[in-house]
């Protein structure tokens, strides 16, 4: 039988069936991945075979099916290994917004190379729309239109008051959904939102510790009533940054990406070089400022994650 993991502890695992139907199961023999080494080999997210263990309710996974992709945390113990949080994201959304507190450009930058390197599409949601005043809402339109641009759907909403959260519903349906913020920004309460039987979090938590699982839980995906799941990570450091090489950078800013082949050089860094695409089309303003300036910062190992 196939099924999704919607849960792991790390020594048990929460599948769910195509008809809703949620068995715990164990893994059986080893699921390795190819170039890292995982504490968890199997994570929410990702696609299963499984057996049912013989007159007993519970299984055995015995198949890790590929994935589109994962994210990963680096573990912090010494022998480096990495934990991975999720797997076959369909998307990831960033809750920022310019009102307390304001999220900078240069973590929402960050992200979107971080989300690029993962190979997830990522989307941008400003919330707390109802504190705006009106300069707040012209720096609103300046900041959709520099990630609209180039390619980042952006969604203005108020969880408090409930505007639009319609729209956000629509894009989640059928689809795993990551959700990063800087705490403060309104996460928890747009997920609230979304998510109107709040007690279906501790109603799943008990059910696990009633079978006297009291391992950590690594993360977990929640069903959407409409069809989808949502995973919610506390920020950019959880999303795990990856080692992106200096001269691969510019393929994760997507103004750039299409444009250095233009460049005069192939070893082109954007900087200073003579004939650089980038450069040409930042002064004639069709690479916008601020998001160079990511580029530079994060070239030159500025952390702009806080
Ligand atoms: P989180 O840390 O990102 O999960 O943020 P919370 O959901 O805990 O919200 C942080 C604070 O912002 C709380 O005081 C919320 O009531 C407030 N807040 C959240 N969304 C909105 C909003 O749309 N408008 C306003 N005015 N406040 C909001
Ligand atoms: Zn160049």
């Amino acid at each position: 039988m196939q099924g999704l993991i919607t849960k792991s502890t790390g020594s048990w695992y929460q599948v769910q069936t195509p008809d809703g139907q949620k068995i715990d199961c164990r893994i059986k023999g080893k699921f390795r991945i190819k170039g890292i080494t995982t504490t968890n080999p199997i994570a929410v997210g990702d696609v299963v075979d499984f057996e049912m263990e013989p007159d007993r309710e519970d299984g055995v996974i015995t198949n890790l099916h590929q994935r589109k992709n994962y994210i990963i945390r680096k573990a912090i113990n010494l022998s480096k290994q990495a934990q991975i949080i999720a797997a076959n994201l369909d998307q990831a959304i960033l809750v920022v917004t310019l009102a307390s507190p304001r999220t900078s450009l240069g973590f929402i930058d960050r992200f979107l190379v971080t989300a690029e390197a993962y190979d997830i599409p990522a989307r941008l949601v400003f919330n707390k729309l109802d504190l705006f005043s009106d300069e707040g809402l012209e720096i609103l339109a300046d900041y959709k239109a520099i990630y609209e641009d180039i390619g980042y759907p952006c969604y203005e909403v108020s969880a408090l008051q409930g505007t639009n959260i319609s729209q956000v519903q629509d894009l989640l349906k059928d689809k795993v959904t990551l959700f990063s913020g800087h705490s403060g920004v309104g996460k928890s309460s747009l997920i609230n939102a979304l998510l109107p039987e709040l007690e279906l979090r501790t109603h799943m938590i008990s059910d696990w510790s009633d079978k006297g699982m009291h391992t950590t839980t690594f993360a977990e995906m929640f069903e959407l009533p409409q069809g989808g799941f949502i995973i919610d990570t506390p920020g950019i450091r959880e999303l795990g940054v990856i080692d992106i090489e200096k001269p691969e950078l510019g393929h994760f800013f997507p103004e750039m990406r299409e444009r250095m082949n233009e460049c005069r050089f192939n070893n082109c860094r954007h900087i200073n070089e003579p004939g650089c695409a980038v450069l040409e089309a930042l002064e004639e303003g069709e690479i916008s400022p601020t998001r160079y300036d990511s580029y530079l910062s994060i070239y030159n190992g500025n952390d702009t994650r806080a």
